[in-house]
C-alpha cells in the first residue's frame, strides 16, 4: 500500500492505493494551517498499513533530497507553511517520503497512467487560481535549482487589454494575466459568470498560446497537456490550439504539430492525475530510493 497526498493551497487530496494507481481510500482537507492540517493527514492514514508517501505540494518547496531542508517549503504567500518540512512532517511514520510539485507530479500522473503514456517529453500546465507548469523532460521532471516555475513568465500585452496584470511579483506574467483571478479582476466578475462573452476566451487564448508558444520553443515537449479550473471551459482549446500554431507561424516542423488536436489535449485522468502521480512517486521512492523518472 502506498500513501499519496495532492498538497493545495485550499485543500489537500489524501489517498491510499497501490502502485496501479489504484485508489483505496480518498478524502480531501481543508488546508488551514499546518497544525490544523497534520493531525487530520495522520489520521487519515492511521492503521492503512502503508509503506511510503508520495507527495505533489505547492511551491516553492525544496527537492534537493541530499539536504536537509528537502521538502521545507519556501516564501509562499500562504504564511502559515511558510518553513513547514513535509519529510519532518511524517518522521513518526518512519517510511521514505516523496516530494514533488503539485504540477511535476500531476505530469507525471499522465505520463505513467493517463493521456502521455510512454512519452519523454511532457509539460502538464494547470491554469486555475494561478497557473503552473510540471516539467517532464528526457524521461525525468526537472528540478534544476528549485523547480521551473513557468506560470511566471511574462507575456505581452494584447492590443487593448488594459488590464495591468495582477501578480504581485511581475505584474504581466502568464500568471497575472490570464489565471482566475486576473480574470475577475479583469472584468470584475468570475469566469464562470462570462463563460457566453466571446471576447473574454478570445483574449483567455491568446494569452496561454503566446504561452505555449515560448513552452514549445524552450522545452520542445511531445505533448501538452493543460488542466486547472479555467481550463474547464472547452471551448478554449479550439481557440488555443489556432492561436499557437498562429504565434508558431510555421517555424517549427514536426509532426506533433501536424497533429495539434493530440498534442494539445486536456488531462486524460480527469482531476485524479495528481494524486495518482503522487502514488507513483511514493513508489519510486519505496523501490529504489531514487528520484523519479
Ligand atoms: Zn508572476
Amino acid at each position: 500500500m502506498l500513501g499519496a497526498i495532492e498538497a493545495g493551497g485550499t485543500k489537500m487530496v489524501v489517498a491510499v492505493g497501490d502502485e496501479q494507481g489504484n485508489i483505496f481510500k480518498f478524502t480531501q482537507i481543508s488546508t488551514t494551517t499546518p497544525k490544523e492540517t497534520m493531525p487530520q493527514i495522520l489520521d487519515f492514514f492511521k492503521g492503512s498499513d502503508i509503506n511510503a508517501i508520495g507527495i505533489g505540494a505547492f511551491g516553492p518547496v525544496c527537492l534537493d533530497e541530499k539536504g536537509s531542508d528537502y521538502g521545507r517549503i519556501g516564501s509562499s504567500p500562504k504564511l502559515e507553511w511558510v518553513g513547514f518540512s513535509w519529510s519532518e512532517a511524517f518522521d513518526g511514520m518512519k517510511i521514505p517520503v516523496a516530494i514533488d510539485t503539485d504540477v511535476n507530479v500531476a505530469a507525471l500522473g499522465e505520463v505513467i497512467y493517463g493521456c502521455a503514456q510512454g512519452l519523454s517529453d511532457v509539460i502538464y500546465i494547470t491554469i486555475g487560481t494561478g497557473v503552473g507548469v510540471g516539467v517532464y523532460l528526457g524521461g525525468r521532471l526537472v528540478h534544476g535549482m528549485l523547480h521551473p516555475e513557468a506560470g511566471h513568465i511574462l507575456l505581452s500585452r494584447a492590443k487593448g487589454d488594459d488590464f495591468e496584470g495582477n501578480c504581485p511579483y511581475h505584474k504581466n506574467c502568464f500568471e497575472g494575466l490570464a489565471a482566475g483571478p486576473a480574470i475577475k479582476m479583469r472584468y470584475g466578475k468570475e469566469a464562470k459568470y462570462l463563460l457566453d462573452d466571446n471576447y473574454v476566451w478570445e483574449l483567455e487564448a491568446d494569452y496561454i498560446a503566446k504561452a505555449l508558444m515560448q513552452y514549445i520553443c524552450c522545452y520542445s515537449p511531445k505533448k501538452i497537456i493543460l488542466g486547472g479550473g479555467v481550463m474547464n471551459v472547452d471551448k478554449l482549446f479550439p481557440m488555443i490550439r489556432e492561436k499557437t500554431l498562429e504565434y508558431m507561424n510555421g517555424y517549427i516542423r514536426a509532426k506533433e504539430l501536424e497533429d495539434i488536436e493530440n498534442y494539445i489535449v486536456p488531462a486524460g485522468l480527469g482531476g485524479r492525475q495528481g494524486i495518482k502521480g503522487a502514488l507513483y512517486l511514493a513508489k519510486t521512492k519505496r523501490t529504489d530510493g531514487s528520484r523519479t523518472g
